[in-house]
């Protein structure tokens, strides 16, 4: 057909350049992406079963391990937001007719609670008012009853704002035979959580919160128990697209030589969500009460101490032991950590930098 057999005219909206406001994405996500992630999103597309782009998955699922604390071995991103891991967690492990204990204390467990159902599980629902916690006598005391084969908690819980306690659940979880399965979408990279001394079985996380990645993947990670669980199966997973058997060899994680077609990969995200995790591997373990600052080329470390007292009534101190001559410490504790003293101490700094002299050396 020629064009002039088109009924349907090219819209007049796609004629406009594309417009993206810049904004300031303070919100539960997504969250500003930083320029380098963006740069990486921004390279040339390869074919996502390229010998490289499996590379680049064989780093991806290095810094998943890495951010969730973990030696899982099948730790893979899923194609798609937080809730593709979500229905990607309960669908492999879940057959229909099972039994799924779902904490609910805001709207991520009601979700979770829905997508089992969805699958013919049968949900146990625990509720609490949004914000609540649930205490470990409680959870053991459903698993007693409800025997389930999955019990779902949500870490960081975005809808009420609680970050749920995690100790001890994973091991009443193994008492029960029942698999623990951790929501951190909202949490990872933002509060601390420890996969495998934590005893999670699941745990998944989504690209674009604390991870500052563009939405659109989700790492998600099984330990021994859930692969036991979800390769053992009698029935196939109810989607294709979210299958394990399948998504594990993409991932290079069942230990075949040959990584078969199944979907094509958001090659770009995967870039971006590469160098998100690469941003969170190059953080160094900072000392929060006490920060100690490279001491700024040329200056005298004690002239800019004697100036602070002097100018700002403001004690900050040098080094100690082998540390003097290197760094200065600024300690911010308690009472004093609060984000006003924190810009009282820049501003008497950059006073400081600027009224004391710089040696020509
Ligand atoms: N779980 C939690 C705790 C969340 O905050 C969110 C996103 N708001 C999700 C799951 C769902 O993630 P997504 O929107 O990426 O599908």
């Amino acid at each position: 057909r020629s064009m002039s057999s088109l009924t349907i005219p090219p819209p007049a909206a796609l004629l406009r350049p594309l417009e993206v406001p810049n904004r300031y994405l303070f919100g539960p996500g997504p969250s500003n992406v930083p320029p380098r992630v963006l740069a990486a999103g921004g390279r040339p597309i390869i074919g996502h079963l390229h010998p490289e782009m499996y590379e680049i998955m064989n780093d991806i699922k290095k810094g998943i391990q890495y951010i969730f604390q973990t030696e899982n071995n099948m730790t893979i991103s899923m194609s798609g937001s937080g809730h593709a891991a979500m229905e990607c967690a309960v669908f492999n492990t879940v057959e229909p007719g099972e039994s799924v204990l779902v904490a609910v204390n805001g709207i991520w467990g009601e979700r979770v609670a829905e997508i089992a159902e969805r699958m013919g599980a049968n949900v146990h629902r625990m509720v609490k008012t949004p914000g609540q916690l649930f205490s470990n006598t409680e959870i053991e005391q459903a698993m007693a009853k409800h025997k389930p084969v999955l019990f779902f908690l949500t870490h960081g819980e975005s809808s009420a704002g609680l970050c749920h306690p995690m100790d001890g659940i994973g091991d009443i979880c193994q008492k029960h035979n029942c698999l623990f399965l951790v929501d951190t979408v909202a949490s990872m990279g933002a509060a601390p959580i420890f996969m495998d001394s934590q005893k999670i079985d699941i745990l998944y996380t989504g690209s674009q919160k604390a991870l500052n990645s563009p939405p659109g993947t989700a790492p998600i990670s099984f330990n021994e128990r859930a692969c036991d669980k979800m390769f053992n199966r009698k029935t196939k997973p109810v989607s294709y697209l979210l299958d394990m058997t399948h998504l594990s060899n993409y991932w290079g994680c069942d230990g075949q030589t040959v990584r078969a077609y199944h979907h094509t990969g958001p090659v770009s995200g995967f870039f971006s969500l590469r160098e998100s995790l690469a941003i969170l591997a190059e953080k160094d373990l900072r000392l929060p009460s006490v920060t100690t600052i490279a001491i700024p080329k040329g200056y005298n470390w004690r002239e800019l101490l004697v100036y602070m007292m002097k100018n700002h009534n403001m004690e900050m101190t040098g080094g100690l032991g082998p540390s003097i001559g290197m760094v200065m410490r600024i300690g911010l504790m308690g009472y004093n950590c609060k984000k006003s003293n924190a810009d009282m101490a820049l501003h008497a700094l950059a006073d400081a930098l600027k009224n004391c002299k710089k040696s020509k050396v």
